[in-house]
């Protein structure tokens, strides 16, 4: 271990990519802001300042545990890894190598992520994804092909450039807490900010309009408001002229869409969208952010395409102040993305079901015949062991016993394994149905580079040593990439990132030696070494737009016989599954569990006060739930936060068809009083 040391680390909670030092004096971890952090600007949410206690949590595992019975005995590490590798030989012989599925962690570092999906499609597994499947996969499908890449085209702190703000479906004061201070920094230059919510929240409160929209209706607000600038002459005719085609099909369409339709489905009035759309057309710059509320839905894909179309027609898209901004959601989850942990996308986004792309990789990674993708997906993979097709899994940091809707059904599919390989740093709901649990170094005891939401690579350095007998991810996958016999040895972090450097175009000139020797990382593309990155995409170049597809299915169900539109999201002091966040006594008294809020004027009506019980049913599962009367819950809605065991029993949802990402944000249940 390092003693008195201070090494700049990157926070492991949410994609803004904070970054601060950690100062090791004696067996004393202090946290050390840096002020002039391009995103952070010395200051972290609550996750981030109390991150440091999970380094030494005495839940930590310490060793390597194999199941007997229902006994977990300690292993030494050659054992464990010579026994995890014996058994995923054993089931690729009898059964194909296409019979294990790998879920990569959004948590780990590029290298350790890299790594991992190589190790799967070099075993012979097109199976490779994790959970970017259940949030932005809409993003990459839509915006890369209308703008050419997935990721979000300008730098957070550019969000104070804008003149008008526009947000949907992200309540970023919770779920991304330092995005707040660069809105508000747009906003006292005079900037208009507009959020589009079912719900009154944290963020809605900095809105100077807030449009509570129907919970789904996304598309109909969007294109009403296309509608509205295309009619009143304020679309960026030169921009739509200069950089984009399909505008004539686009317009076509809107010709032919009814805002009337359009005021009745979203429950806003035809002033409010009018007021969105003028502002935003008229701004001289202005930001669209969003998040999960437009993604998850079987019409993800289509959403997105339709911030696109609206970004495309203002011409704000490629300058100060002006962008698209989906806000990813674990510190990594973009570098998961450009690392190619994906079922349809090897590093870089190259097509995994384009032979040619399998050549190219298959010269670097010196082996000919690569799996062709597209593999299944995280939700998938649970589909295929459920029907036998999935025999054995390697679940690299996630959980998706909590994390993956109906997941009643996901704890059977785990069941039915006949083998299970996960590495973790908790004892999580997932890692029970383990038969092998490799404990796996965290985010400070290790060296590494991540990416955060607006495409910044960051080293983040190691601290300490863990304590016991943790090891890095990427020592644990090396090493049993040794015993599958499907390299010699185990690459350190530099190593890996040299290779990243030859695969990944993005990442071209992204070494580590600049990496370390940078302040404030470098954002990509970056193709070379001279390169200095490019924190604005997009500034020139051609774009598509996209005819609507849209069709909003309502089954009229609301309302009636007790039956609720679920909301599922996050809460500030919440990370994802919980695995960490449930466990920090400096979060977890503020949400110690899943409350689920309910309109007053609701609970009134069935008789309920704040803390009564009730029940949830939905179609594959239900749950008991205490209810928090919350006026900032619409009526007929209910919003359950997702960090707990036990919510995605009550979930089921469609699969949008492009992304195959699940419609979280569609949910209904029925509501029992208990
Ligand atoms: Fe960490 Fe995100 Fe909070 Fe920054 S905003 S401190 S990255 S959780």
């Amino acid at each position: 271990m390092k003693t008195g040391s201070k090494s700049k680390v990157i926070c492991p909670f949410c994609g803004a990519g904070c970054a601060f030092f950690i100062v090791t004096k004696g067996n004393s971890l202090n946290i050390e802001y840096i002020s002039d952090h391009p995103v952070a600007l010395g200051a972290l949410c609550p996750k981030g300042n109390s991150s440091i206690s999970i380094v030494k949590h005495p839940d930590r595992l310490k060793h390597p545990l194999v199941k007997k019975g229902n006994e977990w005995i300690e292993l030494p590490w050659n054992d464990a890894l010579n026994l995890a590798a014996e058994k995923l030989l054993d089931i690729k012989k009898r059964y194909g190598a296409d019979s294990v599925g790998f879920l990569a962690s959004a948590r780990a570092t590029n290298e350790e992520i890299y790594l991992f999906q190589k190790l799967a499609r070099l075993f012979g597994s097109p199976h490779i994804d994790h959970c970017a499947r259940l949030c932005h996969a809409p993003s990459l499908v839509a915006l890369k092909d209308m703008l050419g890449s997935g990721a979000m085209t300008n730098p957070i702190s550019d969000l104070a450039n804008s003149d008008c703000i526009f947000v949907l479906g992200s309540n970023f004061a919770e779920t991304h807490p330092v995005v707040s201070r660069w809105v508000w920094d747009a906003k006292d230059r005079g900037a208009v900010v507009i959020v589009a919510d079912p719900r009154r929240t944290i963020t809605t409160r900095i809105a100077d309009l807030h449009l509570q929209l129907r919970s789904g209706s996304d598309p109909y607000l969007l294109y009403a408001m296309m509608k509205v600038i295309v009619d009143r002459g304020l679309c960026d005719y030169q921009f739509v002229r200069e950089r984009t085609e399909g505008f004539d099909d686009l317009y076509r369409w809107l010709h032919s869409f009814d805002l009337k339709e359009a005021v009745e489905f979203t429950g806003l009035s035809e002033r409010e969208i009018v007021a969105a759309a003028c502002h935003y057309a008229e701004a001289y710059s202005a930001a669209l952010i969003y998040c999960m509320g437009i993604t998850q839905h079987r019409n993800g894909t289509e959403n997105v395409r339709a911030c696109a179309n609206l970004a495309l027609l203002c011409g704000k898209v490629g300058a100060p102040g002006s962008g698209i901004f989906p806000l990813r959601g674990q510190n990594n989850v973009q570098g998961a993305c450009d690392m190619g942990a994906l079922a349809d996308y090897l590093p870089g986004y190259a097509d995994a079901s384009n032979h040619m792309e399998l050549k190219k990789l298959s010269r670097v990674w010196e082996k000919s015949d690569l799996p062709l993708g597209p593999g299944y997906t995280v939700t998938e993979m649970t589909n295929a062991s459920l029907n036998g097709k999935i025999k054995a899994m390697v679940i690299l940091g996630e959980n998706p016993v909590v994390s993956d809707p109906e997941a009643s059904g996901v704890k059977k599919a785990l069941e039915k394994l006949e083998f299970l390989l996960v590495i973790d740093l908790f004892m999580t709901e997932t890692a029970r149905y383990a038969d092998i649990l490799l404990p796996a170094a965290c985010w400070a005891e290790k060296e590494g580079s991540y990416t955060n939401t607006e495409r910044r690579v960051q080293w983040s350095e190691k601290a300490l040593d863990p304590d016991g007998d943790a090891k890095p991810d990427l020592w644990i996958i090396g090493e049993l990439g040794k015993r599958l016999k499907i390299w010699g040895y185990t690459p350190r972090p530099d190593e890996v990132l040299r290779e990243i450097n030859r695969v990944v175009p993005q990442y071209g000139g992204i070494t580590p030696e600049r990496l370390r020797l940078s302040k404030n990382g470098l954002i990509w593309p970056c193709q070379n070494e001279s390169h200095p990155g490019t924190p604005i995409l997009h500034q020139s170049g051609r774009f598509k737009f996209h005819t609507p597809q849209f069709a909003i299915e309502d089954k009229g169900k609301i309302g009636k016989n007790n039956i609720f539109k679920l909301i599922t999201g996050r809460l500030v002091v919440h990370y994802n599954s919980g695995s960490m966040s449930r466990r920090l006594s400096e979060l977890f008294p503020y949400e110690p569990i899943a409350s689920v809020s309910i309109n007053p004027e609701d609970a009134a009506a069935l008789g309920l006060k704040n803390g009564d019980e009730v029940k949830l049913i939905g179609e594959s599962g239900e749950g008991i739930f205490q209810i928090r009367l919350d006026v900032s819950v619409p009526p007929k809605t209910l919003f359950l936060p997702f960090h707990f065991p036990g919510v995605n029993d009550v979930v089921t949802v469609g699969l949008d068809t492009s992304s195959r990402t699940p419609g979280f944000k569609d949910a209904e249940c029925r509501l029992e009083v208990v």
